[in-house]
C-alpha cells in the first residue's frame, strides 16, 4: 500500500478556537485519501463536542437509506474541548455512527488515553467513510496520518492487535482503537477496544468499523491543547482534584471498582439474575467488588487525568480460567456475565470478560442475548439440537464459553447470538421475552427498580442504555442540588419525568466535554473549567440547553431512521412484577411516565418529534425545516 502522508500544519495552521485544534481528519477509505477539514467553530459553540459535535456532523452526511454496514455510513470518532487537559475525568472520546445494531443513533463513550493521544496528535476528531479493498489500519501522529496495510492484523484478537501494532511501529506509546473478530464478522454488538480492555460496546461501532475493514485506529502525538486562559483553567481543575481526592466515592470507586455496587443493588432488589426473572442475587457476595479486591485482583487502572481510578487488573494463576494479568470485569459485566446467568465464580466471570474483551463483543448485549439462550433452554423451548449440543445450565460457565467464541466467529448457533437477543427472540416466536429497546439489550439496572431507569431506557437515543441519565443513582438518593434535581423515591412517578429531563440535558452536556459519568464535579466549577478553555462565557443555564439540542438533534436523526413510537414500551417482561426482593411488586406505569416526560420535552407524543417551536427555540432551524 502507498504512503498518503499529509501534514496538517502546512495546510491549516494555528488552531481558530481556543480549547480546539481546530482541524478535522477526513478519511476516505474507499478513495485510499487522507485530507484535513477545520473545524466549524460554529457547529463547536453549539454542540461543544463529543457524541453532540458528531451527531451535528453525521446530520450532514446520513439519510434516510444510509446502511449502517455500508460504505456511507460516516464513523466518527470525537473528543471534546477538556480532552488532553487538566480537567480531571474529561478525557475520554466517543465512536458514533448509525446503529448495526439498532438502525437508530449509535454512539459509545470509552475512556483510557486514546481520546487525549489524538489531540496531541493534532485533531480534534476523525471522520472516518467509505470502504477498504483490502483491511486497512489508521496511523495518526504529530500532525500527520497514514492508511497502512492491516492484512497481517487480521483475525487478530484486539489485545495481539494492539502489540502486533506496538511491535510494528516501534513505539510503546502508541494507542490503538481497534476490532477483533467480532467486529470483523459483523457482529451486531461489536466493541472496539482499546488500552488494553477499554470497551467502547454498545451499539455496535465494532461492526461498522469491520463492514469498513478499518482494523484499528491509531495514534500518537506531543502537542498539546490551546486554552483561552491557562491560569484559570489550572486553578479551577486543581481545586475539582482537590475536591474529588477527598470525595468518598472516589475512594469507594478506587478500593472496589463499579463492581463494588454490587450489593447494594443486590439488596434493593436491582442486579438482574436469571434473566431478569429476580432482582436480589443470593450469591452476589461471591463477585463483588470487594471480593475481587481481596482474591484475584492485582493493580487498578485508569483513564488519563482521573484520581479514581476505578479500573481493576486482576490474575489468576490456577484452575481452569488461568489469565495473565488483564482487565477486571466492571458492574455491568460482573452483573450481565454473572448474576444474569446465575454464575457466581468470580474467576469464571473475569474470563469470560476478556473473552469478549479479546474477541470485541459488548459485554451487556452478550450476556442478555445468552440469558435469553439459557431461558428458552430451561423452557424447554430451545434444545441442543439449536445450540450445536451444548447443554445449557444455569450457572455452568463452560457452555458460556464456547458460545461466546462462536459467537464472535459466527460459527454455528453463535451466528444467531449475533445478531442479538431480539433476533434471537424473534426466531423461536417469543418476542415479549426480548429483554431490550429500540433494539438494544436493557441493561443490568432492572426498570422495575426505578420509574427513573425505566424512562432513561425508553426515551434515550440508542435504546435501552443506563448512561444517559444515571437515574440508577438518583433514584437510590443522589440529589444534584447545584442543578435543582433533588432526590425522590425511586418508585415516585409524580414529578419524575421533569426531573429526568433536566437530569438528561445535563448528562448530554456532560458528554461533550466528554467526563466520566462516574465522577460528578461541582456543576459551576465543569463550566468555570469549559470558559476558561475556550473562552465562551457559559452558564450552567447555557450548557443545559446545549445539551437539550443536543437530544433534540439525536431524536431528529433517529425520526429520519427507524424509530417507531410503537416500540417506545418496555417488553412484556418487565411488566410482571417480581415477587421477592427490594423490588417487589413495582411494574412502572410507563403510559403515565412517557406522557408527563413528553409535555416536559414539548415533544409530539404521537409522532415522537420535537414541536418546531422547541427546535426554533433551540436553534435547530435547519431540523425544524427538515421536519416541518
Ligand atoms: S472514574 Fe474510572 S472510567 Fe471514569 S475517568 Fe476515572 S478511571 Fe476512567
Amino acid at each position: 500500500m502507498g504512503e498518503r502522508w499529509i501534514s496538517s500544519e502546512r495546510r491549516l495552521g494555528k488552531h481558530t478556537v481556543d480549547g480546539y485544534l481546530g482541524r478535522l481528519l477526513v478519511v476516505d477509505l474507499t478513495a485510499g485519501r487522507v485530507a484535513e477539514e477545520e473545524l466549524n467553530s460554529e457547529y463547536a459553540r453549539r454542540f461543544i463536542g463529543g457524541s453532540g459535535l458528531a451527531a451535528r456532523y453525521t446530520y450532514d452526511m446520513i439519510d434516510a437509506d444510509t446502511d449502517p454496514l455500508g460504505p456511507e455510513n460516516p464513523l466518527i470518532f470525537m473528543t471534546g474541548p477538556l480532552v488532553g487537559t487538566q480537567a480531571p475525568s474529561c478525557s475520554r472520546y466517543v465512536i458514533c455512527a448509525r446503529s448495526p445494531h439498532t438502525g437508530l443513533w449509535g454512539e459509545s463513550n470509552v475512556g483510557g488515553f486514546m481520546g487525549p493521544q489524538l489531540r496531541f496528535a493534532g485533531y480534534d476528531g476523525i471522520v472516518i467513510k467509505g470502504r477498504a479493498d483490502e483491511p486497512v489500519y489508521l496511523f495518526v501522529h504529530d500532525g500527520e496520518a497514514e492508511l497502512r496495510d492491516a492484512s497481517q492484523l487480521w483475525g487478530l484478537d484486539t489485545y495481539g492487535t494492539q502489540q502486533a501494532i506496538r511491535d510494528e511501529l516501534g513505539e510503546r506509546s502508541v494507542r490503538a482503537a481497534c476490532i477483533g473478530p467480532g467486529g470483523e464478522n459483523l457482529v451486531k454488538y461489536a466493541a472496539v477496544i482499546s488500552d488494553q480492555g477499554r470497551a467502547a460496546g454498545r451499539s455496535g461501532m465494532g461492526a461498522v468499523m469491520g463492514s469498513k475493514k478499518l482494523k484499528a485506529v491509531v495514534c500518537r502525538g506531543k502537542g498539546s491543547v490551546p486554552l483561552a486562559d491557562k491560569g484559570a483553567f489550572e486553578t479551577t481543575a486543581g481545586e475539582i482534584l482537590a475536591l474529588l481526592k477527598d470525595d468518598v466515592s472516589t475512594q469507594v470507586l478506587n478500593q472496589t471498582g463499579t463492581s463494588g455496587s454490587a450489593n447494594m443493588l443486590s439488596l434493593s432488589g436491582n442486579m438482574p439474575n436469571r434473566y431478569f426473572m429476580a432482582g436480589e442475587f443470593d450469591e452476589v457476595d461471591n463477585i463483588s467488588g470487594s471480593t475481587m479486591a481481596e482474591t484475584i485482583q492485582v493493580g487498578t487502572s485508569g483513564c488519563f487525568g482521573c484520581v479514581v481510578q476505578c479500573g481493576r487488573q486482576v490474575q489468576i494463576t490456577e484452575g481452569p480460567y488461568q489469565l495473565e494479568e488483564t482487565d477486571g470485569p466492571e458492574y455491568e459485566t460482573v452483573s450481565a456475565l454473572g448474576s444474569l446467568l446465575l454464575i457466581d465464580d468470580l474467576k469464571a466471570v473475569s474470563y469470560l470478560n476478556y473473552l469478549c474483551n479479546a474477541l470485541g463483543l459488548d459485554t451487556v448485549s452478550m450476556g442478555v442475548t445468552l440469558g435469553l439462550a439459557h431461558y428458552l433452554y430451561d423452557e424447554g423451548i430451545l434444545s441442543s439440537r439449536d445450540t450445536d449440543g451444548l447443554v445449557l445450565r444455569w450457572g455452568d460457565a463452560e457452555p458460556v464459553m464456547r458460545l461466546i467464541e462462536m459467537t464472535g466467529r459466527r460459527e454455528g448457533f453463535g451466528d444467531l447470538l449475533a445478531e442479538g437477543n431480539l433476533s434471537l427472540a424473534r426466531r423461536f416466536g417469543v418476542e415479549d421475552l426480548a429483554a431490550q429497546v429500540h433494539g438494544l439489550e436493557i441493561a443490568m439496572h432492572d426498570p422495575r427498580a426505578s420509574a427513573g431507569v425505566t424512562l432513561s431506557y425508553l426515551t434515550s437515543p440508542r435504546g435501552a442504555c443506563h448512561n444517559k441519565s444515571d437515574a440508577y443513582w438518583l433514584d437510590m438518593g443522589r440529589s444534584l442540588d447545584d442543578l435543582g434535581i433533588g432526590f425522590t423515591d425511586r418508585f415516585e412517578e409524580e414529578g419524575k419525568a421533569a426531573l429526568m429531563v433536566r437530569h438528561q440535558d445535563w448528562r448530554s452536556a456532560g458528554d461533550t466535554l466528554v467526563s466520566c459519568l462516574l465522577v460528578y464535579p461541582p456543576s459551576e466549577a465543569l463550566v468555570a473549567m469549559l470558559a476558561a478553555a475556550t473562552g465562551w462565557g457559559f452558564t450552567i443555564s447555557d450548557l443545559l440547553q446545549v445539551g437539550e439540542r443536543i437530544l433534540n438533534l439525536k431524536r431528529a436523526l433517529n425520526i429520519r431512521w427507524d424509530w417507531n413510537p410503537e416500540h417506545e414500551k418496555l417488553p412484556s417482561l418487565f411488566m410482571q412484577p417480581l415477587t421477592e426482593g427490594g423490588t417487589a411488586g413495582y411494574v412502572p406505569d410507563v403510559e403515565k411516565l412517557l406522557t408527563d416526560y413528553y409535555q416536559a420535552r414539548a415533544w409530539d407524543r404521537k409522532t415522537g418529534k420535537p414541536t418546531r417551536e422547541k427546535l426554533l427555540e433551540l436553534g435547530l432551524d435547519e431540523v425544524a425545516a427538515d421536519l416541518y
